[in-house]
């Protein structure tokens, strides 16, 4: 049993102006052919879960490439046909038994709102119509309901922070392996909502998430259900297929796994307004933050949301810290620009200029810093736990730690890095245990890494491209209507 294996992941904002390119993909991860197996054998992703699959269910791996980029403006419609003639070229050459791939869900390009679909509906026509294809999705994946058309099998994570990637990804490959071996006969439904869940009410430690995830566990234990994925989608996308869905499937029967879909859309629709989580404003939550007496709190910086896609240079925060003489914050800006400042005062030095607020003004304008360069770093780290994205190794690039007096840090990085792992800062030099505020840029995904040494937790309703409040989006291309914008 052959069975190639590959994967393509963007997570696409389409409010971002940076589009992902060659260079980003670069950036994050791009590699053809076998070259991909060392780098994600040992990961904490479905990728690293299709190799395990392969030793576990007896397939010979086909590898066939793997591109990832961290989320950021739509993927440019040149990388799209370069990787997908990549992924499909290597399935004709090999003719396998079945395809595993590894899509995002929610990647667009300028030419494919539903770019996932499209690289699909390729890889079924490379396959052909009989042999069996199986995706996997991240649970922010945007489900256009017609990939269901070409693939025999869809798994979601049913995590976030997604902390499942790799064991999603190893129900995929048992999946497929037993389709090839006719053992079963999958089929899958998608079935989408007009339902936007901001990224706090997606969280699956909260309640009404928790319960949602519970009953899709129970359904997956009825008799010819192989599979149940609830999608919490990406809001910020502004595409035909935005919002939540759910995708089930079934052992040849496409009516239950239809039945079963509708029935845990409508639980989810029945729970929407405790879905829609509201928080404070930069002002009132830095007073939070100041007056709170169990430390490090996390302030998190929805708005700047890297993970989402947003720049990762926000000054709201920073701005608002300072205002108000907080002490003892770090805050980790993406500032390549003052990197190269901070280099050349070397350690020791004066740093004085601005930092932040580069990309665009949504996240606040560049603000005016003067301090002293505490230390210089290459910015790579090895992340060993599970966390989310299932990156081991890391590069927030060349970094600098800059001295603000008051025990305030500022940390500013030239590569886009979203804040998963404690090792951003730890490598650093920086106890993150030790610090009165932490600014997190991120929703929920952080968690995995940094709830367990927060002292308080206050998410604040920062504005940007990830902000919380999908209100404060024009959107013109989504269902209508849609909860809770109308
Ligand atoms: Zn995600």
């Amino acid at each position: 049993m052959r069975i190639a294996i590959g994967g393509f992941m963007h997570e696409s904002n389409t409010f971002a102006p940076l589009p992902a390119n060659r260079e980003r993909f670069l950036e994050g991860s791009l590699t053809y052919g076998q070259a991909m197996v060392p780098i994600w054998r040992e990961a904490h992703h479905e990728v690293g879960g299709f190799i395990e699959a392969a030793g576990k269910f007896g397939f010979e791996l086909v590898p066939l490439g793997m591109a990832w980029a961290t989320p950021s403006g739509p993927v440019t419609d040149e990388f799209f046909e370069h990787f997908c003639d990549a992924l499909v070229t290597g399935v004709r050459i090999a003719n396998p038994d079945g395809v595993l791939i590894a899509l995002h869900g929610a990647m667009v390009t300028p030419k494919y709102p539903a770019a996932d679909t499209e690289i699909t509906r390729r890889l079924r026509e490379a396959i052909g119509p009989d042999k069996p294809l199986a995706v996997t999705l991240d649970f922010h994946g945007n489900v256009c309901p017609a990939m269901a058309d070409y693939a025999n099998i869809i798994v979601g994570y049913q995590t976030y922070p997604h902390v499942d990637q790799r064991q999603r990804g190893v129900v995929a490959g048992e999946l497929l392996a037993r389709a090839v071996k006719k053992e079963i006969r999958p089929v899958s439904v998608a079935v989408s909502l007009p339902l936007f869940i901001n990224l706090l009410g997606q969280d699956t430690a909260r309640v009404p998430m928790t319960t949602l995830m519970e009953s899709a566990r129970a359904a997956e234990k009825r008799l010819g259900v192989l599979s149940v994925s609830i999608m919490a989608g990406f809001p910020y996308a502004d595409v035909p297929d935005a919002g939540a869905s759910v995708i089930v499937v079934a052992d040849g029967n496409a009516q239950l796994a239809k039945a079963v879909a509708d029935e845990l859309a409508a639980a989810m629709w029945a729970v929407r307004e405790q879905l829609n989580v509201l928080c404070p404003e930069p002002a009132e939550a830095v007073k939070q933050a100041i007056a709170a007496t169990s430390t490090p709190v996390l302030l998190i910086d929805l708005g700047d949301n890297i993970g989402g896609g947003s720049a990762g240079d926000g000054t709201v925060l920073l701005a608002e810290l300072l205002a108000q003489k907080a002490k003892g914050f770090v805050v980790v800006l993406h500032a390549p620009n003052a990197v190269v400042v901070a280099k050349r005062a070397g350690i020791g030095g004066v740093f004085e200029g601005d930092v932040g607020g580069a990309v665009d003004r949504l996240h606040g304008d560049p603000v005016a810093v003067r301090g002293t360069v505490r230390s210089l770093h290459d910015g790579k780290w090895i992340e060993g736990e599970a966390r989310h994205g299932g990156r081991r190794l890391n590069d927030q690039g060349h970094t600098a730690v800059i001295d603000l007096g008051d025990g305030n840090a500022l940390v500013l990085n030239s590569l886009r890095t979203p804040p998963f792992s404690l090792g951003q800062l730890t490598s650093l030099g920086i106890d993150p245990r030790a610090a009165r505020v932490i600014v997190v840029k991120a929703a929920v995904a952080y968690k995995a890494a940094y709830a367990p040494i927060a002292g308080e937790i206050i998410p604040v309703d920062t504005p940007g491209l990830t902000a919380i409040n999908p209100a404060r989006f024009t959107y013109s291309r989504i269902k209508r209507p849609m909860y809770p914008i109308g």
